[in-house]
Parts: C-alpha cells; structure tokens; sequence
C-alpha cells in the first residue's frame, strides 16, 4: 500500500499525542463544544506544524497524515488542524519577509494558533458571490471593512489570513491578529456539529493592515499558488473518516447472523476505494500542489473523498441501526462530520462547478 513519504517515526509520535490527548476529548468536543487547545498547542510543540526546512511535498505528506490521523477521532480537531497549517502555508509560500520571520515561527511551534477566512474569496474566485471584503490603499497599509460570515480557530491572540477588493482589478491578501482594533467577532455555537471549532462571524469596521502584515498586494496572482494545497489537503478529512466508518462495519459484520451482509456495501468494497484515494492523494502529494496544474487533480480527489465519506458513514450507520441513532453515537458524529465535510468550502456543489467548468464543451 503506499504510504505518505514522511518519517514515520515522527508520525507515530503525532498518533501517539492524538490517541492520548485526543481521544479522551473527542466526545466534550462534539457534544460541548470544547475547544481542543491543548491537542493543537501539544502537536504545535511536537512539531507537527513545522514545514520549514522541509521538501514541499515532505511537508505536504506530512499535513495530509496528521489531517487524516486526527479526522478518525474527531474531524473537528482535524478541520481546526487544516485552518491552522493553511494559515501557514499562506505565509511559508509568501514574500512577506516581516511574517515570516515574526508570526511564522510562533504558527510553527504552536505559540499561536490561527484560521483562515478564505471561504468568500474562493467562491469570488469560482464566479459564485462578489467579494464581500473592501481595501482603500494609504502609505502605510489598507483600511479594511466588511464581513466574513465564518472563520474557524480564531479567537483571543489568534490570527486569520483575508482578502479584500481594492478596486475591480486589485485584491489584496494579509494576515489579521484577532485583538486588532475594529475586528468585531460574534461566534457560533448552534451548527449541529463542529461547535468546538471556534467559528466566528468577523466584521470589519475601518480595520488597519499595516503593510507588513500583507502577503500579497496581488492576491490574484497568489491565490493559483496555494489553492491546489487548500483544497487536496482538505481531503484528509474525508478519508480519515471513511477509514474509522470502514473499521466500525468490519465490527458489526456478524451482528444477528450476518444480516448486515445484505445491505448490499461491505467494508472491504469501501476499503478497496479508500485505498485508491490514498495512493492517488500521496502521488499528489510527491508531485506537489503548488501550481495551478495541481488544482483539478486536487479538486477531483477532494470531491471523491467527500464523497465516499458521505456513503461510508451512512453505510456505518445502517450497520448499526438504532444503537447508532442515539444521539451521542459515534456513527450520529460521523454523519453529521461527513455532512460538514461536503459543505465546508469548496463544498460538494462548488467542487462540481469547478470541474464542469473546466472540461471543454462539445
Ligand atoms: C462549522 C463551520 C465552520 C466553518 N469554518 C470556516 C472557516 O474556518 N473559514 C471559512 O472561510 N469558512 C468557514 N465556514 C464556511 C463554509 O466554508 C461555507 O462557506 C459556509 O458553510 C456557507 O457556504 P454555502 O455555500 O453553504 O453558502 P450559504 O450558506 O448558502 O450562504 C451563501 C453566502 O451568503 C453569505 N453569508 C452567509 N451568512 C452570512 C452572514 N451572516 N453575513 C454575511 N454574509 C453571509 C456568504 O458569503 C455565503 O457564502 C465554516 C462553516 C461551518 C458550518
């Protein structure tokens, strides 16, 4: 089977943390609503967030395992690791010295924790919805205003990266420390899963970006460079949770004399195609998502892995029946983690649209 090229001794340390500090969590996170701050600070300083100094596609691999890893107890631990390591492959794929010298650094090790408001812009960038963020230009940076309905792993201290329109032909792209003066941040609790995620909405009311805090005044020309890893490195979700629904079958194979057999899907059939995602996800990942030739690949895997994730935790949970309806079930959890899986953008519809619009019409 093939294996994400990272050292796996480094990797059986992150699995180690996840299954002790994570795993006891898991239930307070969906449930309650619980932040896991500690697992993202203990997997900040294990150096599991650190890319610098590694081959793109060694630290790709490596953001791709730790997303899967994490997503098999609990997606959203593992969406919360995906906004975190997005905000800093923003920086790391930048020129933005200032950043990378000061905030970098503190990403890396887990000092701080940010989040990434990008889900306006990609829609923008995808013909869906005008951009819903403004910039004027001044010497010294850009006024922001406007709104960013949803952004996870935010809060006091934490960072988020945005873009905003300056006019018709310009965007830019920067970096926001939540304590900023004017960032006004109401958040969330009553989605129906992912409530420990921090989501907040964000309003911006004559918001000042120093310029050191921009990472591209050409957000246009930027967005192609990251947008493959954005999207490919959110599939780890997807198949993390088709491994632990896969898992949860096998077990109730035999439950009242093979009866489940006649549901008509058996894990080794959902095995068998999580395991062709995974291999074409690690030959994605050794080619690398920098360019924008990596994108469709990364969108179609994206799609794929959303949507396996989606018939697996069904199928789990027909597995179970009603011992999996309870509300607290495990098999509830993941259904309600796989439907966030197909929304969070670049949503299943989204996803479909990028597609169509890239073949060629007859
Ligand atoms: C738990 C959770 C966490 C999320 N975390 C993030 C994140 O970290 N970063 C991120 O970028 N996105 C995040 N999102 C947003 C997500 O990616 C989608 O954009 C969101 O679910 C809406 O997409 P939709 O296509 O279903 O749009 P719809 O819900 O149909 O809405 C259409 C559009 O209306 C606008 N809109 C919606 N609500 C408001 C509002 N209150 N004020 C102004 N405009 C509004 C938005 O631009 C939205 O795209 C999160 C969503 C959820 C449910």
């Amino acid at each position: 089977m093939s294996t994400f090229s990272v050292e796996s001794e480094e990797m059986t340390l992150f699995e180690k943390l996840l299954e002790k500090e994570l795993i006891p969590v898991a239930c307070k996170v969906d449930e309650e609503g619980y932040y896991p701050e500690t697992v993202l600070r203990s997997l900040g300083e294990m150096g599991a967030f650190r890319v610098s100094g590694l081959s793109p596609h060694v630290a790709l691999s490596k953001r791709m395992k730790l997303i899967e890893l994490s997503s098999r107890y609990c997606v959203s631990t593992s969406f919360l690791i995906w906004c975190h390591t997005t905000a800093i492959s923003f920086i790391h794929n930048s020129n933005a010295e200032y950043l990378k010298t000061s905030l970098l650094p503190l990403l890396e090790t887990g000092q701080v924790l940010a989040g990434t408001g990008l889900s306006n812009p990609m829609k923008y960038y995808a013909g869906m919805e005008p951009l819903r963020m403004k910039a004027t230009m001044n010497s010294d940076g850009f006024i922001i205003n406007g709104i960013t309905p949803f952004v996870s792993n935010v809060g006091p201290g934490h960072w988020f990266g945005i873009i905003a329109q300056i006019n018709e032909d310009q965007r830019i792209m920067a970096m926001v420390d939540c304590n900023i003066k004017g960032l006004r941040m109401t958040d969330h609790k009553d989605f129906s899963g992912l409530n420990g995620t921090r989501s907040y909405t964000c309003r911006f009311d004559e918001v000042f970006i120093p310029n050191e805090l921009v990472i591209s005044v050409r957000a246009d020309e930027f967005i192609p460079m990251i947008r493959s890893e954005f999207v490919l490195s959110q599939s780890g979700m997807g198949l993390g949770l088709v491994q632990t629904s896969v898992d949860s079958m096998s077990k109730a194979m035999n439950k009242q004399n093979e009866t489940n057999k006649y549901i008509g899907i058996s894990p080794d059939e959902l095995a068998k195609e999580l395991n062709e995602l995974r291999q074409q996800a690690v030959l994605l990942c050794e080619k690398g998502a920098s360019g924008e030739e990596a994108f469709i690949p990364a969108v179609q895997l994206r799609l794929r892995s959303a949507e396996l994730a989606l018939r697996a935790t069904q199928t789990a949970f027909l597995y179970h029946g009603a011992a999996g309806y309870y509300r607290k079930s495990d098999c509830m959890r993941r259904l309600r983690e796989a439907l966030f899986v197909a929304v969070v953008t670049p949503a299943v519809k989204h996803l479909k649209r990028i597609l169509r619009e890239s073949t060629p019409r007859a």
